[in-house]
């Protein structure tokens, strides 16, 4: 069974409700083993944060083979990342990508502190993440010049996330010729922890 991004996006949908509402999907071993077994066929890919409480899997409420998941700090999307999102949509036929972002979260505290001390010194590598977040959040914080710091993140979390969207088709031919053939839906989303819920911003 093929779904449309739409149908992709409404089983996401449903199944965070799933667990939002309190449910966490549990698998049986027997049919993870057979899924293992067999080809993957993936529905949609995430690209999430790193952050141990957000599990795309248990809060979409999927199993081990529905969903391709990313992780990384910030949910950035650097060259190895938007290859992996290449690959899984052209092996699988994926409709839907998933930026994921969520409340809380470390990589944007940590670009804002280092835009509000700028001699704070960081890994290397880590500097580089930080790097590339510092333009969003810096943006923000010039179209929000009186916000308080949490609005600020808020506002933050939430515009990486779109941003992320525009540059996977901006560093992407494929991922943008998919996108303009409409056989690939991009979208942006957060998730709340407190709640539970994801937010999908369109
Ligand atoms: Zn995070």
């Amino acid at each position: 069974m093929h779904y449309t991004a739409d149908q992709t996006l409404a089983i996401l949908i449903e199944g965070n409700r799933k667990f939002s509402s309190g449910t966490i999907a549990v698998q049986s071993f027997q049919d993870a083993q057979q899924i293992m077994q067999a080809d993957q066929k993936p529905i949609a890919v995430i690209l999430s944060c790193a952050d141990s409480r957000v599990l795309p899997e248990q809060i979409f409420s999927q199993g081990i083979g529905d969903i391709f998941v990313i992780r990384v700090a910030g949910n950035i999307a650097k060259p190895s990342q938007i290859g992996s999102i290449e690959y899984a949509v052209k092996q699988y036929d994926i409709p839907l990508v998933v930026v994921l972002g969520h409340s809380d979260c470390g990589a944007i505290a940590s670009t804002i502190n280092a835009c509000r001390d700028p001699n704070k010194v960081l890994p290397e590598n880590l500097q580089q993440i930080v790097d590339d977040i510092k333009p969003t959040v810096i943006e923000v914080y010039e179209n929000n010049k009186t916000a308080a710091l949490d609005e600020i993140s808020t506002l933050a979390i939430k515009e990486n996330a779109v941003n992320i969207v525009s540059e996977l088709c901006e560093d992407s031919s494929f991922l943008k010729q998919r996108v303009d053939s409409g056989d690939l839906k991009i979208v942006a989303a957060k998730f709340n922890m407190e709640s539970a819920v994801v937010e999908f911003f369109d």
